[in-house]
This record gives C-alpha cells, structure tokens and sequence, in this order.
C-alpha cells in the first residue's frame, strides 16, 4: 500500500482532465510522456510551483509540466533575452520562461491579478530569477499602447499570450510591432479544449462555448497574417507560434 507522501506524490504527478491538459488521444500515452521525459528532468522550482498551484481552485488554469518543458527550451533554442508574458496566474510558465533566460534577460509580465502572482513569488524568488520579472498589475491592453507610444517596436525576441482570449486579436495588432522580425509569439489555447471541431450543438461549458468564436477566428487570422509565419503545436490546450517575417 502506498504510504500518505506516496498518495500525495503521485496526485500531484497525475495531470487531471486529459481533456483539457492534452489532446493527445490516449490518457496513457500523455502519462507517459509527463513519466519519462517531463517530471524526471523537472527543475525543483517549478515542481514546487506546480504543488502549490495544484491547490488553487482555478488550478485548471496553469500551463500544464510538459508545456512548460517545451517553453524552456524553445526560449533556449531562440536565445530569447527579452521577453513578454501576458497572462501570468500563478506564474507557472514565468519561471519557465526565467529559467531560460540569461542572467540579464528580462520579462515584462502582466496580469490583472497580483495575489495570484504572489502566490508563486516566493518559490521564483527561491529560485534566484525574481530579478528578471517586471510585473505589472492591470489589463495588458494600455500597456501595450504604452509601450507602442514609447517606441518599444521590434524589441521583444519571444511573446507568450495565455490570457483573455477575447482580446487575442487586439493584443495581435499591437504585438506584431513590439516583437522584432524574426522573434517569435506563441498563442496558448489555440484548440480550446478541442472545442474548436465541436459541432455547433455540442455540449460545452459556457465558458468554453463563449471563448471558442474568438479563438477561431484567431486562428483564422492567423493563417491569413502575411507578415508571419505559424505553426500549430498540439502540446497542452494547443500553442501556435507565430514567427514575424516582416
Ligand atoms: N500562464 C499562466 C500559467 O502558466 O499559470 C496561466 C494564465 S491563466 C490561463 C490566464 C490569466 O490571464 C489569469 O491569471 C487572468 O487573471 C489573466 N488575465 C485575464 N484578462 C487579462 C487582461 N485583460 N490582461 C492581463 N491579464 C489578464
Ligand atoms: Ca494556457
């Protein structure tokens, strides 16, 4: 019989709603995957944050272990150094991301919420990247505007987008001026829990249902944007990288 830490251990191993953490087709197969590649190489930080944020009752919420392993090493491969994080929660995918980064990289990370943030800032702060994050608190919008007005065009090498998917294509307009040619944005939740080859009288969660017109239309825009280049990753709830070629 497993003992109490066992149990805990391997609740907090086991993904919940395969449905929504992958779309990999058997629930083993993403097992598997988290087993053998994700959790033995897992820095202890983010196993940390992960625990923690498992608790949250918006747990649901979180990028899932393997999305932030696939995170950390593209920000590697692209040696990014200056990034931005709209959408942070608990920041699962922030220390990800300041991991990866260089002593003097840096993230620009907002998010409407800072108690959730502050939920996680002692185990970033533990892992010794707190100095590369500049939170700020408030919707991503102005401060978009804000930094246009500024003159930050062509200044971010990376862009992960995990917030209000409403706004996806307003955050698009201004973000393919602030990430330089060449850099890279990565849209999250861009299957939308699969919902996005649902029949249009299929049962869904209201908001599933609300979220899914904006997330095809997205993607429709997207693959029509001439000034990228994309690709659709089905890791998680689904990523797509947009490369600015021009
Ligand atoms: N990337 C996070 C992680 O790894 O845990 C998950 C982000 S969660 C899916 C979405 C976040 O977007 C929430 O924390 C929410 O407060 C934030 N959000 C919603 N609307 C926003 C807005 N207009 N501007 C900035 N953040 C927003
Ligand atoms: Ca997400």
């Amino acid at each position: 019989m497993a003992t109490a830490g066992e149990e805990s251990q391997t609740q907090a191993g086991r993904h919940q709603e395969v449905g929504h953490k992958s779309l990999l087709q058997s629930d083993a197969l993403y097992q598997h995957i988290l087993e053998t590649s994700v959790y033995p190489r897992e820095p202890e930080p983010m196993k940390e944050l992960r625990e923690i944020t498992a608790k949250h009752p918006w747990n649901i919420m979180t990028t899932s272990a393997d999305e932030g392993q696939f995170l950390n090493m593209l920000l590697k491969l692209i040696n990014a150094k200056n990034t931005m994080e709209i959408g942070v929660f608990t920041g699962y995918s922030l220390l990800a991301t300041a991991l990866a980064l260089p002593d003097d990289g840096k993230i620009l990370a907002m998010d409407i919420n800072r108690e959730n943030y502050e939920l996680g800032l002692p185990v970033i702060q533990k892992a010794g990247v707190a100095d590369k994050i500049d939170f700020r608190e408030g919707p991503a919008l102005p401060i978009l505007d804000q930094l246009i007005e500024d003159g930050k065009q062509g200044s971010f090498d990376f862009i992960f987008v995990d917030a209000d998917k409403d706004n996806y294509l307003n955050y698009h307009k201004r973000l393919i001026e602030l990430v330089k040619v060449g850099g890279l944005i990565g849209y999250d939740n861009t299957l939308w829990n699969g919902s996005v080859v649902a029949p249009p009288d299929a049962p869904l969660r209201k908001y599933v249902r609300y979220y899914r017109d904006f997330v095809l239309e997205l993607n429709k825009a997207l693959a029509a944007d001439p000034r990228i280049e994309i690709c659709m990753l089905p890791v998680g709830d689904g990523i797509t990288l947009c490369r600015r070629i021009s």
